[in-house]
């Protein structure tokens, strides 16, 4: 059976992006804000080149919450696809979330399934793909993602960031970024 790498996007792959209004550390809202992690093509590799197959799995509610243009969430994910095509790094699916239930714009303000910690993405790709969860791992900086993890059956993994107030899930690793999140997983391959 096949195994899996779920992986969160802003703050695993990324960098959270202070945001002055809300003083929170958010997702990058256009494509200048978009900064991928100097280590990540090298850490997505060695996944890859363990035979995983990875998936991303991303709550994207700006659009929603009138924070930004559903343009500029496209043209994000397009520049982080052309870079990791560039580089020979190929996700089987990236999975996208853009409702919140707190939103403004209608038809986005919605309580959905798709939201982590809600498996509706994870639960698809298992049956779509076969994958074996015990093998699989879900990687993320948000207790939303270990919980989302857990609830799938996968093994997890949060990469802690000062700037998230995270921290009341259980996950099986604490790491402080994804490079440290590769080593684990290959220790238990
Ligand atoms: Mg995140
Ligand atoms: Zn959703």
């Amino acid at each position: 059976m096949k195994k899996a790498v779920f992986l969160d996007r802003d703050g695993v792959i990324n960098a959270n992006v202070f945001n002055v209004q809300t003083g929170a550390w958010e997702s990058p809202h256009e494509v200048d804000d978009f900064h991928m992690f100097p280590w990540a093509i090298e850490c997505l590799s060695r996944l890859q080149d363990h035979g995983f197959q990875l998936f991303l799995v991303s709550n994207q509610p700006s659009y929603a919450k009138g924070k930004t243009s559903l343009e500029n969430i496209e043209a994000i994910h397009q520049e982080m696809h052309a870079i990791l095509n560039k580089n020979r790094i190929y996700f089987t699916e990236y999975f996208y979330c853009y409702h919140h239930p707190d939103g403004i714009v209608p038809g986005y303000s919605i309580g959905c399934d798709c939201r982590k910690p809600g498996t509706f993405f994870l639960n698809e790709a298992q049956k779509k793909y076969k994958l074996d969860m015990k093998s699989s791992w879900m990687i993320g900086d948000r207790d939303s993602d270990i919980i989302c993890g857990q609830k799938a059956g996968c093994k997890t993994i949060f990469v802690q960031d000062d700037k998230t107030n995270a921290g009341r899930s259980t996950p099986d690793f604490k790491v402080n970024d994804l490079r440290e999140a590769i080593g684990i997983i290959s220790a238990h391959i």
